[in-house]
């Protein structure tokens, strides 16, 4: 579904509904599975005085926990107010704690809605008290309930982050 950014702002637009998994491929790609992301979005003007999109965002996830990969329940709750910006020059040059979007005449809802629940995500998804040892060390009786990536773009990430601070 696609939305034209500035006039669903100005006509105070509201549109609500679902986001199901088969529109969320990136969240599969960092195993994250979820039924459907619901969502509510408002248009209308930010205290600023600004064209803006509110977006409310909830939805029950899965992630795998990097300690122990297994399960790992996920309750993702968003409420946020995104600034319309009209061009991506207006949103890097921003000295401010505004968050932004790039305006168009054709934004794609599930691609926006997409992005914040990533943004959302925990770095390293990880039980609170998880009670298993470091990855590696198994127990053999669940080596058949493996992910079959044994590699989560959440390791890659964290070495990404560990090289950089060693550097
Ligand atoms: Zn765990």
């Amino acid at each position: 579904m696609k939305i034209d950014g500035f006039q669903f702002a100005r006509s105070s637009s509201e549109l609500a509904g679902v986001i199901d998994a088969a529109q969320l491929p990136r969240l599969a790609e960092m195993q994250c599975r979820t039924p459907g992301i619901r969502f509510r979005l408002k248009g209308g003007m930010n205290d600023r005085g600004k064209a803006s999109l509110g977006m409310e965002l909830s939805a029950d996830m899965e992630l795998v926990c990097q300690r122990c990969m297994q399960p790992l329940a996920f309750g993702l709750k968003i409420e946020t107010d995104l600034e319309l910006a009209k061009s991506q020059t207006e949103i890097e040059s921003a000295d401010d704690e505004v968050d932004r979007i790039l305006a168009s005449r054709s934004m794609d809802l599930a691609a926006m809605v997409e992005d914040e629940a990533i943004l959302a995500l925990p770095m390293i998804p990880r039980h609170e008290h998880c009670s298993e040892a470091a990855p590696g060390a198994v127990p053999a009786v669940m080596e058949s309930v493996q992910p079959a990536k044994p590699v989560s773009p959440f390791g890659v990430l964290a070495a990404l982050k560990q090289g950089r601070k060693k550097g």
